[in-house]
């Protein structure tokens, strides 16, 4: 027994991975050791008879995390090694979080020195079902789980659709329960909006446990698939591929190398050509060589939103032959630019909504005017109006075609209006 005046207690929060003692660190083994007191929910104590053995196991009836937390609380303040077990890695939808907001609500802190915490990282269930079915994870991925236990449904779409959007390979926990059949069905329903029916999904159960199972299916029909609350799904990106039973997400080298040696435009070591610093000029070569180019469908084409297109072509980067040329307006200097346009004989306005819509207007400079905190153009059925403190970012553009315009930008490089000086179109 620890004496209570010499050591304080301890909290060692235990990942202990997927299941198979194999594939349990050793640390997580060594922190069980070292406990008097083991806490967890029963099933995983089942996972692992031979390490409780003479120890104070605390696992029945315990099916609320904050009630295994409060007793971990209590047994270490007594002044004992408690070890309070998670599957996988505490740390991922495990109990190192409850610990510590609680532990944190009732005023301990690290240096307290009454009680002293440790995270035993362990294999969570992303790495140990992934290697089950080859490479999925080998780029960019998410988590997401589906219980609505503690988290809105929609937060949870949400955040799928993010994952959809972002392309990333997406790791579901939490996909089903006895009660929850339908969250499966509509996060397959949200992810297909952004990904083709035949992207690759794994379904690992129980992985390196006795019932293991892995089933290889297509996004569009995983909803005939069997999952439980044993289960990890695991849906591809656009570039995962599935080939001999194995499902694999390339990491990109063929973009950059063909037959051992980088393809042309690009070197080894050094960024893409599409790289953070290189994409710019990319975007602006690609315009120059087109017949009639067209920012926007620049933007398109790069998949940048239209703030970066801008930013793209600004003046002191641009070649001479560039096609559209940018310079970004200092907010302090914005009010003389509108004033500017307010000289235009006519202006025509473009709103740009979500989902591509636009909303057009044209009306005489002088139209442009404030409303309350809108700027507003045209008036009754031909009106367009921005909201000011949406805007973040403006620049003069002047492209091919004499187009001249002011462009008005969100904080997210969305373009929120552009006003465009109408060629030609003088007498109003
Ligand atoms: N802390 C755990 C996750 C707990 S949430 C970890 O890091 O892995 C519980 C969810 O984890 C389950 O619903 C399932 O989606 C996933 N999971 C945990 N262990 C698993 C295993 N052995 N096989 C498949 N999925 C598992």
């Amino acid at each position: 027994m620890t004496d209570n005046d010499a050591a304080p207690g301890r909290i060692l929060l235990v990942g202990i991975g997927p299941g198979d003692p194999a594939h349990m660190t050793a640390r997580a083994r060594e922190a069980i050791a070292e406990a008097e007191v083991v806490i967890g929910y029963e099933a995983y104590l089942k996972l692992i008879p031979e390490l409780l053995e003479g120890k104070t196991v605390v696992g029945k009836a315990m099916t609320e995390e904050l009630d295994r937390v409060e007793a971990a609380w209590q047994h270490a303040r007594d002044g004992h090694v408690v070890a309070l077990v998670s599957s996988g890695d505490a740390g991922v939808y495990g109990m190192a979080g409850p610990t510590y907001e609680l532990l944190l609500q009732r005023g301990w802190a690290p240096a307290s020195g009454d009680v002293a915490v440790e995270v035993v990282p362990g294999v969570t269930a992303l790495s140990s079902c992934a290697a089950l079915v080859g490479a999925p994870l080998t780029h960019d991925l998410c988590t997401v789980s589906l219980s609505d236990l503690l988290t809105p449904w929609p937060v949870i779409a949400r955040r799928l659709e993010a994952a959809g959007r972002g392309d990333f390979v997406v790791a579901i926990y939490n996909p089903a329960s006895k009660r929850r059949r339908e969250h499966i069905r509509r996060a397959q329903e949200i992810l297909l909006r952004y990904r083709a029916g035949e992207t690759p999904v794994a379904l690992v159960r129980s992985a390196y446990r006795q019932r293991q199972r892995v089933e290889h299916l297509r996004l569009d029909t995983l909803h005939e698939a069997e999952a439980s609350m044993l289960t990890t799904v695991i849906v591809g990106s656009s570039a995962t591929f599935r080939q001999a039973g194995l499902m694999v997400t390339p990491r990109g080298y063929t973009a950059k190398y063909a037959d051992g040696a980088p393809v042309a435009g690009e070197r080894r070591g050094q960024s893409l050509s599409l790289g953070l610093a290189e994409w710019p000029a990319a975007l602006r070569a690609w315009l120059r060589e087109q017949a009639q180019p067209s920012l926007a469908a620049a933007m398109q084409r790069f998949d940048v939103p239209w703030g970066s297109a801008l930013a793209a072509v600004a003046d002191e980067a641009a070649e001479p032959e560039t096609p559209y040329r940018s310079s970004p307006i200092d907010p302090a200097d914005l009010p003389r630019h509108l004033q500017e346009c307010r000289e235009w004989p006519r202006v025509q306005g473009v709103v740009h909504g979500a989902g591509g819509t636009r909303m057009v207007c044209s009306a005489t400079g002088a139209g442009l005017r404030w409303e309350g905190d809108a700027l507003v153009l045209g008036a009754g059925g031909g009106r367009v109006e921005v909201d000011w403190g949406r805007v973040a970012e403006a620049w003069a553009l002047a492209g091919a075609c004499q187009h001249c315009s002011l462009e008005l930008v969100d904080a997210y490089g969305d373009a929120l209006l552009s006003l465009e000086r109408l060629a030609g179109a003088g007498r109003s």
